[in-house]
């Protein structure tokens, strides 16, 4: 789960971890108030204002400005931000519409710094990462000067070292004494909130040598949610896809991919062999995945039928594979979903089905009585390749 960076950066100074002064705005009025009370606040009559949507690269996008002629200007950039639709290299060309701003006060940068925690999975440990190479893409620092990066990993049992923290320190040239105290914040915060990740880019430091943080992208684990009943409240429906959320309430593992085939599977290894074969089928003919679903092993007739539902109504996908082994979910469930769902929205692409397991006979009569035009595939290669030819591509 994702959450906006004035959200993260309350956990932020609850941790610890020192950030400007700011306050969200959800109108263009309240976005002028904001920034009245920052400038009476600070003194100081710079404020920024920021788009709150969940992607990265707002600045260049034309999401983060800077008006330094007090609230009246504020105003006047609220009202450009309030409303656009955002578009940013991690947003796709569609962009976001910004519903949420957050109003914060302009500090004089001396240098921008990258910090971000991450999983490494297999280090089975919480990496810290650092560079000097702060406030562009750290991933294109990470592919062109992976050596400008500095990467530490804690032992969760000692939690971060002074050492370690000190290490970083040096390498960005800051204060060690103030790092150290906000990487250990950071680390804090971390471990007791759930992340999978937490960036600040930039990390800025100012000309008295104190360390802010900027900006803030934290990820939450969503397998620890049972711990976390707040997150609710920090959970924005608008930033998030509709039919990923649709497929959540019905207890199905469902992502939105950019492709044109729309794949049922059972299983989640399977769904991911899905994937790749119909992307290595159809790699020379633009035919690739639409989605990942895993239908779950004790999945019922309903679920099924929501879950080739919500597939059928995607315009962007071309054709349907269906791919089940039936060990616990038993095909002719599946059989039943996938009929039920074609003669309720009506089957207007290409379905390619390949059935093996448990009750397959029994499947199999469901689907070649229901009168719907289906292709049968007897291995997976044979489906995706029928998938292929049928949006167009190899015989
Ligand atoms: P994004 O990463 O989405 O582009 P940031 O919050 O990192 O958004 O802001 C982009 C840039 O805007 C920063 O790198 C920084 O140069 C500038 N900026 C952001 N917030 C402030 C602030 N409070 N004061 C001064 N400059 C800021
Ligand atoms: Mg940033």
């Amino acid at each position: 789960m994702k959450i906006h960076e004035y959200q993260g950066k309350e956990l932020f100074a609850k941790y610890g971890v020192p950030i400007p002064k700011g306050h969200p705005a959800f109108s263009v009025d309240e976005a002028e108030a904001a920034a009245k009370k920052l400038i009476e606040e600070t003194k100081s009559n710079v404020v920024v204002v920021k788009a709150q949507i969940h992607a990265g690269g707002r600045g260049k996008g034309g999401g983060v400005k800077v008006a330094k002629g007090g609230a009246a200007e504020a105003k006047e950039l609220a009202q450009k931000i309030l409303g656009m639709q955002l578009v940013t290299h991690q947003t796709g060309p569609e962009g976001q519409k910004v519903r949420r701003l957050y109003i914060e006060q302009g500090l004089p940068i001396k240098r921008e710094l990258y910090l971000g925690a991450v999983i490494d999975r297999d280090r089975r440990r919480i990496a810290f990462m650092a560079s000097t190479e702060g406030g562009v893409e750290i991933e294109k620092v990470a592919a062109e000067t992976p050596e400008k990066i500095l990467t530490v990993h804690v032992d969760p049992v000692v939690g971060i070292a002074g050492y370690q923290a000190r290490e970083l320190a040096f390498g960005l040239g800051v204060d060690p004494k103030r790092f150290t105290k906000l990487v250990g914040a950071l680390y804090e915060l971390f471990v007791k909130e759930d992340c999978s990740l937490c960036e600040i880019n930039p990390l800025v430091e100012l000309d008295d040598g104190s360390i802010v943080a900027l900006d803030a992208k934290l990820n939450f684990d969503d397998n620890a949610d049972f711990r976390h009943p707040d997150w609710k409240k920090l959970f924005d429906k608008d930033e998030e896809d509709p039919v990923e959320m649709e497929a959540k309430e019905v207890g199905l593992n469902y992502v939105s991919l950019d492709g044109n085939v729309g794949c049922l599977v059972n299983g989640a290894g399977l769904a991911m062999a899905t994937m790749d074969i119909i992307k290595h089928a159809g790699e020379k003919y633009g035919v690739a995945p639409a989605n990942f679903l895993d239908v779950g092993g004790g999945a019922n007739q309903e679920q099924v039928t929501k879950a080739f539902k919500m597939i059928l109504r995607s315009p962007k996908v071309k054709a349907i594979f269906v791919n089940i082994f039936g060990g616990i979910m038993k095909c002719d469930v599946i059989a039943s979903g996938v009929v039920a769902a074609a003669k309720e929205l009506g089957l207007k692409v290409p379905l390619v089905v390949r059935l093996e397991g448990t009750n397959v006979e029994l499947g199999r009569k469901i689907l070649n009585e229901s009168g719907l035009a289906i292709q049968a595939a007897t291995t997976m290669a044979d489906g995706a390749q029928k998938i292929v030819a049928a949006i167009g591509g190899a015989k």
